[in-house]
C-alpha cells in the first residue's frame, strides 16, 4: 500500500478533467517541514504559528518568530506557505499572555479578536516579523476566526503601517504579500461575497466552521453526535463560500480535517475548491483520490448529496458513492 502511494511523489495533482488543484500541508512547526517534502507537499496551506508560543514560559520574540517563518520559507523554495497569525483562546491557553478564563471560550478572546487587542506587544511584532521573512520565500499571511470586514481592514492597515517602517528603515519583505482569511465562522460565511472582495484568498476552516454553524463546542462529547461536517448546513456553508471566492476570482483552499476526508474530496472537488490542505501523511492518498476524478462528473454527485436533509443521508450516499467507485 506504501509502496502503491509512493508512485504519486511528483505527480501533479490534476484531476480526470484537468482542473489543478494545489494539494498542500497544515503544519505547527518548522521542524514538520521533513515531513512535508518527505510526502511531496506542494507547499503549505496552514501554519499554526501558535504551536510557536505554546510549552514556553515567554513570547517568542520577533527575531525568534522571524527566524522560524524564515527557516520555513526557504525550505519550501519558493513554494508557497500560509502563516496563520496567532490563533489563541478558545481552547489553547498560553499561561504567561495573562488571559482569563472566559466562560465561553470558543464565543470569547480569541485569535484576531485577541490580536487587535493587543497590537502593540503581541501583534505588531508577528506581523513585523512574518513580513521581514517573506522576504525569503512565497509567504502569505491569513487571519483567523474573522467575523467581521472591520477585523481584516484593521489587520490590513496594520500591515501598511509596518511595511511603511520596513522601507524606512530599508529592510526588504515582499511589497504584494497576499492577505487572506479563515473562513470559519457563520458570519463570515454568510458575508463571503463581502470578504472576497477585500481577502486576497479564503481557507475555510471546516473545524470551526463546523462547531459554530451547529453551536456545538467541537471538545464537548455529550453534543459530538450534532458536530458534522456533512451535515447539510454546513455544506450549504461551504458551497457557499466556494462559489463566492471563485466568483471573485480569488483561490478558496480549506484547512480542517474536512479537507483530507475521503468521502468529503468528491464535494468539494464538485464545489470548486482550489487547495486542499491536510496533514502531510494524508497528501498522496489524497492525490490518488483526486486524480481519478473528473469534476464535471461529480456534479451529478454533488446535486444528489445536497438534496439531503440529514448529515446521516449525506454519508451514507457519499459511502455508496465511493463503494462503487472502487
Ligand atoms: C479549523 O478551524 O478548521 C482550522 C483549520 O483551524 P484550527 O483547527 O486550528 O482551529
Ligand atoms: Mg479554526
Amino acid at each position: 500500500e506504501k509502496k502503491e502511494l509512493e508512485q504519486y511523489i511528483g505527480k501533479p495533482t490534476v484531476t480526470k478533467d484537468g482542473v489543478r488543484i494545489e494539494l498542500v500541508a497544515n503544519i505547527g512547526k518548522p521542524e514538520d517541514l521533513e515531513k512535508v517534502l518527505q510526502y511531496d507537499g506542494e507547499g503549505v496551506g496552514l501554519f499554526r504559528t501558535e504551536f510557536l508560543f505554546m510549552d514556553r514560559t515567554a513570547m517568542p520574540t520577533e527575531e525568534e518568530q522571524f527566524e522560524a517563518y524564515k527557516t520555513v520559507a526557504e525550505g519550501l523554495k519558493g513554494k508557497p506557505v500560509i502563516i496563520r497569525t496567532l490563533d489563541i483562546g478558545g481552547d489553547k491557553e498560553i499561561p504567561y499572555m495573562g488571559l482569563t478564563k472566559d466562560e465561553n471560550p470558543f464565543l470569547g478572546y480569541r485569535a484576531i479578536r485577541f490580536c487587535l487587542d493587543r497590537k502593540d506587544d503581541v501583534y505588531k511584532p508577528q506581523l513585523r516579523a512574518l513580513l521581514r521573512a517573506s522576504a525569503y520565500g512565497n509567504i502569505k499571511i491569513m487571519v483567523p476566526m474573522v467575523t467581521c470586514i472591520e477585523e481584516l481592514r484593521e489587520a490590513k492597515a496594520l500591515i501598511e503601517e509596518i511595511k511603511k517602517e520596513l522601507d524606512e528603515q530599508n529592510i526588504p519583505y515582499k511589497k504584494d504579500i497576499e492577505v487572506g482569511i479563515m473562513v470559519e465562522t457563520a458570519a463570515a460565511s454568510l458575508m463571503a461575497d463581502v470578504f472576497a472582495k477585500e481577502a486576497a484568498f479564503f481557507s475555510i476552516g471546516t473545524n470551526d466552521l463546523t462547531q459554530y454553524t451547529m453551536s456545538v463546542d467541537r471538545g464537548n462529547d455529550k453534543v459530538s453526535y450534532l458536530y458534522s461536517t456533512f451535515n447539510p448546513a454546513v455544506l450549504r456553508s461551504i458551497k457557499r463560500i466556494i462559489t463566492c471566492g471563485r466568483e471573485a476570482g480569488i483561490m478558496v483552499g480549506m484547512c480542517g480535517e474536512a479537507a483530507s476526508d475521503p468521502l468529503m474530496i468528491p464535494l468539494l472537488l464538485a464545489f470548486g475548491l482550489n487547495e486542499f490542505s491536510m496533514s502531510a501523511s494524508a497528501i498522496l492518498y489524497s492525490r490518488k483520490l483526486i486524480t481519478g476524478y473528473s469534476t464535471q462528473e461529480l456534479q451529478a454527485v454533488a446535486d444528489k448529496a445536497m438534496s439531503f436533509a440529514t448529515a446521516a443521508e449525506v454519508e451514507s450516499y457519499m459511502r455508496e458513492f465511493m463503494a462503487g467507485q472502487a
